[in-house]
């Protein structure tokens, strides 16, 4: 039955999205209680169901309408190429897509492709990638043990995810150009705005709390003690700090100051702080940042 006033939202089985999508969610405050081997379920306190499927199916599922929005790497959304929206980038399940070659072979940059056969699972973007560079190549499609092809005569390169290199390193393979990156991506029905207002509505709700969630795992809360003297000196260091909240401290010349520091600055403030006399840092995560 269609429900008008609920979202399906497709998220991979199991594999390497299914955790991180789901404890995204959860973050959001939405629950579900099914068991682990549903394929459906509907959360208990918003108005949204979950589908769980092969993370290849999504693109699709997304666009055939069967799920109205679906978690998935961006990688899957340029292969397939269905065309969905993409609302978020959610920074999670980071990878790439990259050329080796044997590791007796010596790359001369992607020139060296030109006329080679590349074994791959992913021949769309290969061929995206190939075109904007002008290059020809013989595309070979394999669906899996990529890693292999050269060793069997299959194919001079291969083009294929790589995470850590230690596949590729143990087939005699060097990752030589890394010509895609992939992170997991919120998709969504083109024009879903206009066939399915109400839908649309909940997706808006539920990107509030996406936002809120991600701005929070972005940023460390920190409180700490500082000679009263220095806290201008702090305000420059801690950027994007409009004002921090300061309370005076009993011993006379002190203040208590509480602040939020992005976590990619976060050591270097830290440094920073202890050098202009801060004691008693404490830094926690938090949990919801709205602007
Ligand atoms: P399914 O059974 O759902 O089809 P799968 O085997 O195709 O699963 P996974 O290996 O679980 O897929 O990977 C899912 C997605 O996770 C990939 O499409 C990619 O976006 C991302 N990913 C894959 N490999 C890595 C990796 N090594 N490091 C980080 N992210 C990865
Ligand atoms: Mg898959």
């Amino acid at each position: 039955m269609e429900q008008r006033n609920c979202i399906r939202i497709a998220i991979q089985k199991s594999g390497r999205l299914s955790e991180k999508s789901l404890s995204l969610i959860q973050d959001c405050g939405i629950d579900y209680s099914a068991g682990s081997r549903v394929l459906k379920a509907m959360a208990d306190n918003f108005p949204m169901e979950f589908l769980f499927l092969r993370d290849d199916d999504i693109p699709e599922y997304v666009h055939d309408g069967i799920a109205d929005i679906g978690i998935v790497g961006k990688n899957e959304v340029d292969e397939k190429g269905y065309p969905v929206d993409i609302i978020r980038d959610l920074g999670f399940s980071k990878c790439r897509l990259s050329v080796a070659v044997p590791n007796t072979e010596t790359y001369s940059g992607t020139a060296y492709l030109q006329g080679r056969s590349i074994a791959t699972s992913y021949p769309n973007i290969l061929k995206t990638c190939l075109d904007e560079r002008g290059i020809e190549a013989d595309v070979h499609v394999v669906s899996g043990s990529v890693e292999i092809a050269p060793t069997i005569g299959l194919a001079d390169a291969v083009f294929d995810i790589v995470s850590t290199g230690s596949t590729l390193v143990s087939n005699g393979l060097q990752e030589v150009e890394t010509l895609y990156k992939s992170s997991a991506v919120l998709i969504a029905r083109q024009g879903i705005e206009d066939t399915a207002p109400e839908k649309y509505k909940i997706i808006q709700k539920l990107l509030v709390r996406i936002d809120a969630v991600m701005r929070a795992r972005h940023y460390k809360y920190i409180l700490f003690n500082l000679p009263k003297e220095h806290i201008e000196e702090v305000s420059r260091i801690i950027p994007g700090m409009k004002s921090p909240t300061v309370t005076p401290l009993y011993k006379e010349g002190w203040i208590s100051v509480q602040t939020v520091v992005k976590e990619d600055d976060f050591w270097e403030v830290l440094e920073a702080l202890q050098s202009l006399g801060a004691q008693g840092i404490l830094v926690t995560s938090i949990e919801k940042m709205t602007r």
